[in-house]
């Protein structure tokens, strides 16, 4: 079910991982971003569009992760986008021959049935540091920077006072670093942390790709929360984040584990760093 959260704008939450589909009106149809992940989802969504007389004009995907490069027939055949790092890790990925393989092992067997595969990771390269998408609808801005995962944008859309802001700012996830490709996923965090920041003058509300949607109190709330998450993910330290604490909601049998993962990850790098240095 589509919710308007500003002029011109709605969104639609996922039963899988709350996730959040963006829907952005423009001249001549919407701007789809993340669309969704389960197919009855996405025939919805495009159900409501038909009926609001909305074709899809364009697409964009925030990152090159699975739940966020679906697509279903009945959405069209728009050009679908993502930045030219999104897209070059997207290309490089699905031309590994055992890409399904390795896709089976991302999506939790409860819903894999109803994921559609087919048109995964169709996505059009944006030239390499575009500052916006292309389509006919208020301005799109890019912000892109390396946290999370390789090319991952955030979006804002000054006319509207709106910012996409990606698996970022979620207040159901802990901040989830990009171990396998950055040299510094703690750094390329925080980087991201700061364009978010710098990003949020004029935004009056913020829709992360998982969880909550939320005002501008919120919106520097989360960025301070993911902040002391990564500070202390740093330091190797205590963390007592609620997103993994004892009143969590959302994910209690697997977010802690993740957390613990990355503990581990940065540890070893830390310490292999030492020894080279
Ligand atoms: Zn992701």
């Amino acid at each position: 079910m589509l919710r308007q959260v500003a002029e011109g704008v709605w969104t639609q939450e996922s039963e899988f991982c709350r996730s959040n589909a963006v829907v952005v009106q423009g001249r001549a149809g919407v701007l789809l971003i993340d669309p969704g992940v389960l197919g009855s989802e996405l025939a919805e969504l495009a159900d409501d569009l038909r009926v609001l007389g909305q074709p899809v004009v364009a697409g964009f995907s925030t990152h090159p992760h699975w739940d966020h490069l679906l697509w279903h027939p009945r959405l069209g055949v728009a050009a679908r986008y993502g930045t030219a790092r999104c897209a070059a890790t997207v290309q490089a990925r699905l031309s590994d021959p055992h890409w399904q393989t390795r896709l089976a092992g991302l999506i939790p067997p409860g819903i894999a049935r109803q994921v559609p595969l087919d048109l995964l990771g169709l996505i059009t390269a944006l030239p390499p540091e575009a500052a916006r998408i292309p389509w006919e609808g208020p301005q799109v801005r890019i912000v892109e920077h390396q946290a999370h995962a390789p090319g991952h944008a955030a979006l804002v859309i000054r006319e509207r006072r709106v910012l996409v802001a990606g698996d970022m700012l979620s207040d159901v996830l802990i901040p989830l670093l990009d171990l396998a490709d950055g040299t510094d996923p703690i750094e390329d965090y925080r980087v991201a942390l700061r364009l978010l920041e710098g990003a949020a003058d004029g935004v009056d509300v913020f829709v992360p790709a998982h969880g909550s949607i939320g005002g501008p109190d919120q919106l520097r709330a989360r960025i301070d929360q993911d902040r002391a998450y990564v500070d202390a993910l740093r330091d190797g330290g205590l963390c007592h984040d609620p997103r993994i604490g004892p009143t969590a909601t959302f994910g209690k049998e697997w977010l802690p584990a993740v957390h613990e993962r990355q503990l581990r990850h940065l540890a070893q790098r830390r310490e292999r760093d030492g020894a080279s240095g």
